[in-house]
């Protein structure tokens, strides 16, 4: 017997093998049995929750010369021709791709025509906010004086992207998502009917993945059953690998931490496995901006986008860790991936190129992400100021007060009186001491730039600023380390462990080395006019003490 996936083997061909949506059920028997047919059915819901297996069903049970309780034969010769589809007088349009000007005359054209066969001419059209303009117009011009004989069943997972003049005219129906237990149940029958063998558990976790659609729970099913004929939940983690949602928050965390060999690493993971890059650039679209939604409406996506409440919280807590504008500019990096890898030659090259693109920023400059460094700017000047208020100097001493302690300690034991902001006593007696424990710091509180910073060592100190540079082989944490957020937490660390301020950069290989013995304060001196302007700048050679 020829190979027929489960799904399409287990679609239900008749209402009573129909698992969940019984009250639409209920209704749709009820008015089979009494013969009052609305011209235009509107079956609105997620995907895989029912609305095609229900429109074929209900095509069938009106043309059916004997219908049993609402239900179509199966014996009749109408009910015989359907289930063999050549029936001319059901009509099934996908509206995805039958998109053009051309199927809205045919459909203008063919409405015309009574059934052959049947009672009924009944047009199926899935994904009906799809359609053109043109089809619109069409298709309303027909449900505005329809045919006696004509029934059309629109299918949509977006109801609300259809035109008011269209909803108007249609009975809809609303099919929710089949709760995780009914779909588990009709899992275990196809198992069972596969000569299959499957844990509970198992079936479950394919049901929670299918997320209320049938359809996508039988064909993870049929997935497992590909592998192995015994199916428990390590078999269905290994199936859904990098089908599922946490694959894709792997992915995303990836591009927001700037981590690109994890991405690249994914992608080729995405590869192995057989994934089409356009199929997944588009899931990513969808993920990204489920998570610009939860990070603007928090849990109210969970309506909002008919999520279930548990991949709701999901989401709000992926989004924590993301600014709203980071996410749009790599949701816009995505959209235009969408459109752009129908028509380059190697998707993977593309889906590649924008990932990296996400992580190494080098996307135009939009205003939103230069909003972030701003408020990151003005947040580090605030604090400089903050610091010189308070009679610190953040920077270099005169080097003649000697080696191996920091600036502060020394200030401190020259004064007497340790300054408030610098009294805090370094954790180390040197510079690498200091670099060690910073270090030791970020891999416990900012892990990614923890490991960033043990591919290269410190290779020196002037004045205040620690300078570091990459391994042979490690360039590519440069300019990740110097991004102004990784930048400022590590500075934060660092000045933490020093017990005063200190800055931080990440140098390139090319770049000298730095003399570690020259430090000048005016080098400091200058940075200071940078920021502030020569003239709010007035050099004194000793800080008064506290009063
Ligand atoms: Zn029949």
């Amino acid at each position: 017997m020829a190979y027929q996936a489960l799904y399409r083997e287990w679609r239900p061909k008749d209402f009573s093998h129909m698992v969940g949506q019984e009250p639409i059920v209920e209704t749709l028997r009820h008015q089979v049995e009494t013969g009052r047919i609305p011209h235009a059915y509107l079956f609105c819901g997620s995907r895989g929750t029912g609305k095609t297996s229900t429109a074929k069903i209900l095509a069938a049970a009106i043309n059916c010369e004997h219908p049993v309780n609402g239900d179509p034969c199966g014996e009749c010769e109408t009910c015989r021709r359907l289930s063999g589809e050549e029936s001319l007088d059901v009509v099934e349009m996908d509206a995805a791709s039958n998109r053009g000007i051309d199927d809205a005359r045919i459909l203008r054209e063919s409405v015309k025509y009574p059934p052959q066969a049947g009672k009924y001419k009944v047009y199926i059209v899935d994904e009906v906010h799809m359609l053109t303009t043109e089809a619109f117009n069409a298709l309303l011009k027909t449900l505005e004086e329809p045919p006696s004989f004509i029934v059309f069943i629109l299918a949509t997972t977006e109801p609300h992207k259809l035109p008011a003049t269209i909803l108007s005219r249609c009975q809809r129906f609303d099919f929710s998502r089949i709760p995780v237990r009914q779909i588990a149940g009709r899992l275990r029958e196809a198992t069972d009917g596969a000569g299959a063998e499957a844990t509970d558990g198992a079936l479950m976790a394919i049901a929670r993945a299918a997320e209320g659609g049938m359809r996508d729970a039988l064909s993870i099913l049929d997935m497992c059953i590909g592998y192995g004929r015994k199916i428990d939940e390590s078999l269905v983690q290994t199936v859904l690998g990098t089908s599922d949602r946490g694959f894709l928050f792997r992915f995303s965390s990836a591009l927001a931490g700037e981590n690109a060999a994890e991405a690249l690493r994914l992608i080729d993971e995405l590869m192995r496995n057989g994934r089409e890059p356009s199929a997944f650039a588009r899931s990513v679209c969808d993920h990204l901006r489920t998570l610009l939604m939860a990070k603007c409406c928090g849990a109210d996506i969970a309506d909002v986008l008919d999520l279930t409440d548990e991949t709701a919280a999901d989401y709000v807590r992926g989004a924590e860790g993301i600014s709203a504008s980071r996410l749009m500019e790599m949701l816009d990096l995505f959209i235009a991936l969408e459109t752009d890898i129908k028509s380059v030659s190697s998707p993977r090259i593309a889906l590649e190129n924008v990932a990296l693109k996400c992580c190494l920023r080098t996307a135009p400059v939009d205003t939103l992400a230069l909003n972030d460094r701003i408020a990151e700017l003005e947040n580090r000047i605030s604090q400089l100021q903050e610091l010189l208020k308070k009679g610190v100097r953040p920077a270099s001493e005169p080097k003649a007060e000697g080696e191996g302690e920091k600036p502060s300690a020394k200030k401190a034991s020259a004064e007497g009186q340790p300054k408030p902001a610098a009294k805090k006593k370094p954790v180390a007696a040197d510079d690498q001491g200091i670099w060690a424990e910073t270090v030791k710091q970020l891999l416990r509180t900012e892990p990614m730039i923890g490991s960033f910073l043990r591919s290269g060592q410190l290779v020196g100190v002037k004045g205040a600023e620690y300078r570091w540079q990459a391994n042979p082989g490690f360039e590519m944490t440069v300019p990740q380390l110097n991004s102004p957020d990784r930048k400022s937490k590590i500075e934060a660390a660092l000045s933490e462990a020093a017990g005063s301020p200190c800055t931080f950069a990440a140098l390139d290989r090319n770049t000298q080395a730095p003399d570690t013995g020259e430090e000048s304060d005016d080098d400091y001196t200058e940075e200071l006019a940078d920021t502030f302007g020569r003239a709010a700048l007035q050099v004194v050679e000793d800080i008064p003490p506290q009063g």
